[in-house]
C-alpha cells in the first residue's frame, strides 16, 4: 500500500469514451470512504484552478488563496487539506460523513484520470477486509 507521502502526479486525462466502449472497472468509488482523497498532495494546474473558478464563481486568484496551497517540499501546487477522521487528513473537498466528492463536475484531472487503470489497489484491499470482517462498512486503513 502507499506510504505517507502520497501523491498522485498530475496526467493528462484521457478523451472520454462514448458509454457503451468504456471497458469495465474493478473498483465502486460510491463504495469506498475515498481513500485516494486522503493523499497528501493532490496536484492542481491552471486548468483545474479555472474549473473550480467557474464551478463556485469566483476569481482563480481566490480559488488558489481559498483552496489550495504550494507545497515547496515537492514543488507543486496542491489542494487544501482537513482533518479525517479515518485517514489523518483528507482534501477539504471530501464530504466528510458521505464520503463523496463536493466539487465533483469540477474536479481537477488527477481525480478524474484516478486510478488509471481496470483496478484500484485500495479498493482491493478495502474489499477484501470487508469480506474478512464481515462488515461491509468497515473502513480499512493503511
Ligand atoms: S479510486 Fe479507489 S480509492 Fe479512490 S474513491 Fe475510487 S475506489 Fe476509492
Ligand atoms: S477534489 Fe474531490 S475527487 Fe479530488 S481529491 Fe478532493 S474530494 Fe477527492
Amino acid at each position: 500500500m502507499p506510504t505517507k507521502r502520497r501523491v498522485i502526479p498530475i496526467v493528462e486525462k484521457p478523451a472520454e469514451k462514448p458509454a457503451e466502449k468504456q471497458t469495465r472497472v474493478f473498483y465502486d468509488c460510491a463504495k469506498c470512504p475515498g481513500y485516494c482523497c486522503t493523499y497528501a498532495l493532490i496536484e492542481v494546474g491552471k486548468r483545474d484552478i479555472a474549473r473550480l473558478a467557474r464551478h463556485f464563481g469566483v476569481s482563480p486568484e481566490e480559488v488558489e488563496r481559498r483552496f489550495t496551497k504550494y507545497d515547496s517540499g515537492a514543488k507543486v501546487r496542491t489542494l487544501r487539506h482537513r482533518k479525517d477522521e479515518h485517514f489523518g487528513q483528507a482534501c477539504r473537498f471530501l464530504d466528510a460523513e458521505k464520503r463523496r466528492c463536493t466539487v465533483y463536475e469540477a474536479r481537477p484531472g488527477v481525480c478524474r484520470a484516478y486510478p488509471e487503470g481496470k483496478r484500484c489497489g485500495y479498493y482491493d484491499f478495502l474489499k477484501f477486509e470487508r469480506e474478512h470482517q464481515g462488515d461491509e462498512k468497515y473502513v480499512a486503513t493503511t
